[in-house]
């Protein structure tokens, strides 16, 4: 099986080819991602109508582009898949109008795909994983710690409250005068600073629930930040690393409950149980050491597949088709509709009468 796959949610414009064959080994044929980043970093954000016009000029040449490096004809894809939510509704109503165009076409059958459910599903592409695992999805739209149970089977054992995680380090970043995207440049500043100067606070640890917050950090930060200016570079690498040491402890704690639930749900699991990472900010090295020494001292396999597909992509679309097609799932209908809003634990529900 081969399965084209379009992403078109937020500020990446992506397309991708990949297969299958009957014992469920994959393969990636092409991977084409273009970043809108040049264009919204003047604003400090995504900005959803430049992304939307972004979407349309890029999309088509860009399937014809990871065709071409597939080495594969619209003949020799078997279906569509195409990202349908959650997301900024002009970029999906894009992704996913084109999806239907070509299924349409070229008479193939259409997946509309979670967005969620691409990052949820990677990790069975890149390690074989099997289910049950967690995973924690850290972007600059979403934190959530999710169970995947199996195909189409997730629960959101914990969400943010406020704030995504990203988005507290671009909004950190951008009150200390950093560059945007604001992960990479705290992440190089924290380098030289001193972790221990200030004491952020660690919102909800401690706490039973599952769940995230990062407004507070980000208000303490703006806090600090007032109350020594002007700063020096010191002062700056001084505040990044000590909201960096807050984002550490927090997940330490809120991921560490989330392990010993998924212990006590799945006492003896087939295999060693997994958590798996995906989003934008894990690519930052000092969250990943601690989730990888949490992991250590639980007894978890740290899953983290390589950063081109933790980040935006359309192989996490196309993939996630594949395994719908796999347990025998119907395709989508065509007057299915982009959704800006979409929980991922939701998905049974909305299948059924789906754009009604
Ligand atoms: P979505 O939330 O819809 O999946 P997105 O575009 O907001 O999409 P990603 O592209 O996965 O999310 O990730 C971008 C986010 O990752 C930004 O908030 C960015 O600051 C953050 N990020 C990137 N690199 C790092 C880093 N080294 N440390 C911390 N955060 C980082
Ligand atoms: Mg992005
Ligand atoms: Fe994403």
């Amino acid at each position: 099986l081969r399965i084209l796959g379009i992403e078109t949610s937020c500020d990446e414009t992506a397309a991708a080819v990949v297969e299958r064959d009957a014992e469920g080994h994959s393969n990636v044929l092409s991977d084409v991602v273009l970043s809108q980043l040049d264009e919204h970093s003047a604003y400090g954000g995504v900005v959803p109508e430049i992304a939307a016009r972004a979407h349309v000029e890029a999309l088509d040449e860009l399937i014809a582009e990871a065709l071409k490096r597939a080495n594969v004809s619209l003949d020799e894809v078997d279906a569509i898949a195409a990202t349908s939510g959650p997301g900024l509704i002009g970029g999906l109503l894009v992704g996913l109008m084109t999806g239907k165009a070509i299924a349409r076409a070229a008479g193939k059958p259409l997946y509309a795909v979670n967005h969620l459910e691409g990052h949820a599903l990677t990790a069975r592409l890149t390690d074989g994983l099997a289910f049950p695992y967690l995973m924690l999805l850290v972007s600059g739209g979403h934190t959530q710690l999710i169970l995947v149970r199996g195909v189409g089977q997730y629960e959101r054992w914990g969400t943010t409250i406020d704030d995504a995680l990203g988005e507290a380090f671009d909004k950190t970043a951008k009150l200390l005068g950093l560059p945007y995207p604001g992960g990479p440049a705290v992440e190089r500043m924290a380098r030289d600073g001193n972790a221990d100067r200030f004491d952020f606070p660690r919102p909800l640890v401690g706490e039973a629930r599952l769940d995230f917050s990062f407004s507070g950090l980000k208000t303490a930060v703006r806090q600090a930040a007032q109350d020594i200016a002007p700063l020096s570079d010191q002062d700056v690498a001084d505040i990044c690393a000590s909201f960096q040491k807050a984002i550490s402890r927090t997940l330490k704690d809120r991921i560490g409950r989330g392990l010993q639930r998924f212990k006590t749900e799945f006492p003896a699991p087939g295999e060693e149980p997994a958590l798996v990472v995906a989003g934008g900010v894990a690519a930052n090295l000092e969250l990943r050491a601690t989730l990888q020494a949490l992991c250590d001292k639980n007894g978890f396999r740290f899953v983290a597949p390589p950063l081109h597909l933790c980040t935006d992509n359309a192989v996490m679309i196309a993939w996630a088709g594949l395994e719908r097609m796999a347990t025998g799932a119907a395709p989508d209908t065509l007057d299915v509709q982009p959704r800006s809003r979409w929980p991922l634990d939701s998905r049974a529900e909305t299948l059924v009468g789906f754009g009604k």
